[in-house]
């Protein structure tokens, strides 16, 4: 797969930019993947980086992105923190992913399982557990609010929790919400299953 380019990513919608991560989770699930010939990779981008997406989601050690949408090297911005949450320096992070480098797509990318939101269910306080579990707690009273999913209370707050970041993100950052409203990038919210390798791509705010 060619990588972009600076006018390649131009050019590339943020539909499109969603498109090619689902049509990387189907090769992923169906064991279709690429043949990603890394040392060739590494010459393609060497002079430069053109990830047409930024994925936000958990240290789980099951979530690695560029394997589960079957991307490589250069092709993802990766951010990555226990529970997917929100704070000064991601929002950072995000912001220069789009408005530096010109990323199209925003996923907040939550999983099922997750180790982080179920501590945040159960209370857990200890060192900086309790400061990062405490931006998690907002979405166990929210995922309270929900009846729509079927799944158990631990995913229900997985989801809420997704939304939550989408949330905080458009409101604290005056860049991203701009760029969104422009029609410059779109925001999705996911949900990864630990159980069959599929990601449920809920949540679309275009
Ligand atoms: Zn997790």
């Amino acid at each position: 797969m060619r990588k972009h380019t600076k006018e390649s990513l131009d050019q590339l919608t943020p539909q499109r930019a969603y498109e090619i991560l689902v049509e990387g989770n189907q090769r992923f699930v169906s064991n279709l993947n690429k043949d990603h010939d890394h040392l060739e990779t590494i010459n393609e981008t060497r002079d430069g980086q053109y990830p047409f997406a930024v994925i936000l989601s958990c240290m789980d050690s099951r979530t690695s992105v560029e394997l589960i949408f079957d991307q490589g090297l250069g092709d993802l911005f990766s951010i990555r923190v226990a529970g997917n949450i929100v704070n000064e320096d991601i929002l950072g992070s995000i912001e220069y992913a789009v408005k530096y480098v010109g990323s199209k797509l925003l996923v907040v990318l939550g999983h099922t399982s997750c180790g982080a939101v179920n501590s945040a269910v159960k209370g857990v306080q200890d060192g900086h557990i309790t400061g990062l579990l405490n931006r998690i707690q907002p979405s166990i009273s929210r995922a309270k609010l929900k009846r729509d999913q079927e799944c158990k209370h631990g995913d229900k707050v997985v989801y809420a929790n997704v939304e939550n970041s989408l949330q905080e993100v458009i409101s604290r950052s005056p860049i991203v919400n701009e760029m969104f409203s422009n029609g410059q990038i779109g925001l999705v919210g996911a949900v990864y299953n630990v159980e069959n390798g599929s990601v449920d791509f809920f949540k679309d705010l275009t």
